[in-house]
């Protein structure tokens, strides 16, 4: 493949170290110089002055130690005369290394002298050669080493900082469903609460207030008129009730139906609450009785309210729930200065003096007095 390339340098080489492996190792001699005969015009063809050296000089020592003496003199005097055996040192020193043998053989100690010194020279160069040429490699494998090192630490850099990228990009994901998370939780836990307070303030909607008319329940109105009787307590200021019953509710009821005893209620209330004030306690204590509780209002006052009341309900048109009827109520009053400061009297009087104002023929105010005589069945009067 060598030849038909024309690499007659290489091939040359090539031959060159096979015959000096079977020459200087393998100690043929015979085999090394037909070898090189062989290929004499092939390595002269090349022309590499320094191959042709290093070739004759395996010539001329094959040829001495095949006992041809004169033509290994020959070879090796001309290497040593070349002077393209100064780059090939190795032709040098196997050439003056022939003529050393060749001259001491003949005892020529003069001339055997010169060629040794040329022999050490050039093995000296030799040495120093490779000596050179093996810091240089040291140098040049400590140099590839280092780099190699380098972009060895550079790699580990990489992947310490692909790592770190895919670390934090990790921890950024954490921290965002970290954030979801805490998100979906605040989010559940303010629906949750807001349901809860939704439905804690419908039942207490329910529990507060009357779903018919939207006064105060009957529960309720106690707990707000105890504290504001236990407060006109501590000022020991006035304080009024009234209670109000419909008249022949159950006529309405059974005659115009359910539906119209309900609207009438309605009416009663929204009527009623018109002459209310804002810090006055009115609820619906029964089925159609209401109690009213003012602070800050004497008998008198109360006795006006009511009657204004009472004069409201009886003109009321009631063509709105489809039919005309009578609608009208029955009025109790009393205060502190009958009752003092308990709801529970202020309430018993109240209703006696309802009582009284249905025997009295219903549709109207009556006042509580000691006197007043309030019979357990009262006599009703159309
Ligand atoms: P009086 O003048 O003596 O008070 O006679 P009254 O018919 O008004 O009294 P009574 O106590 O005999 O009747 C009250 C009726 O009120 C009986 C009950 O069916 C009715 N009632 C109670 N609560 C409601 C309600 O929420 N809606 C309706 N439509 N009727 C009710
Ligand atoms: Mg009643
Ligand atoms: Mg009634």
């Amino acid at each position: 493949m060598c030849k038909s390339a024309k690499e007659a340098v290489i091939q040359s080489n090539i031959i060159r170290l096979y015959a000096q492996f079977l020459l200087e190792t393998d100690n043929q001699p015979l085999a090394a110089k037909a070898l090189l005969d062989e290929n004499e015009a092939l390595v002269l063809s090349a022309k590499y002055a320094p191959i042709i050296a290093i070739y004759q000089s395996l010539q001329a020592k094959a040829n001495w130690e095949l006992g041809q003496q004169e033509k290994a003199y020959q070879q090796a005097l001309a290497v040593s005369q070349s002077p393209a055996a100064a780059n090939a040192l190795e032709a040098l020193i196997r050439a003056n290394k022939v003529l050393f043998d060749y001259h001491s053989s003949r005892g020529n100690s003069k001339a055997a002298l010169e060629a040794y010194i040329k022999y050490a020279e050039a093995d000296k160069a030799y040495l120093d050669e490779v000596k050179t040429k093996t810091l240089a490699f040291q140098l040049a494998q400590h140099q590839s080493l280092e780099q190699q090192n380098k972009i060895s630490l550079l790699d580990e850099q990489n992947k310490l900082l692909k790592v770190q990228q895919q670390l934090d990009q990790a921890q950024a994901f954490n921290n965002r469903l970290l954030i979801a998370v805490l998100f979906c939780i605040a989010l559940g836990l303010g629906t949750w609460a807001w349901h809860s307070w939704q439905s804690q303030k419908r039942l207490r909607q329910l529990a507060e207030f009357d779903n018919l008319t939207g006064l105060f329940s009957r529960g309720h109105f106690t707990q707000v008129s105890l504290s504001a009787v236990e407060y006109a307590k501590t000022l020991n200021a006035p304080i009024s009730c009234i209670l109000l019953d419909v008249d022949k509710f159950k006529q309405i009821n059974d005659s115009l139906g359910h539906a119209t005893g309900d609207w009438a209620l309605k009416e009663v209330a929204r009527i009623c609450k018109e002459q209310v004030r804002e810090y006055e306690i009115f609820g619906r204590i029964g089925g159609e009785e209401f109690c009213l509780l003012l602070p800050e209002c004497d008998l008198k006052h109360a006795t006006e309210l009511a009657n204004a009341m009472c004069q409201a309900l009886r003109g009321v048109d009631t063509s709105a729930s489809g039919h005309a009827f009578v609608l009208t109520a029955s009025f109790g009053v009393t205060d502190n200065t009958r009752a003092g400061y308990s709801l529970d009297k202020l309430m018993a009087q109240a209703d006696k003096a309802m009582y009284s104002a249905k025997t009295q023929g219903r549709n109207q105010v009556q006042c509580y007095s000691t006197s007043q005589s309030v019979p357990s069945t009262p006599q009703e009067t159309v």
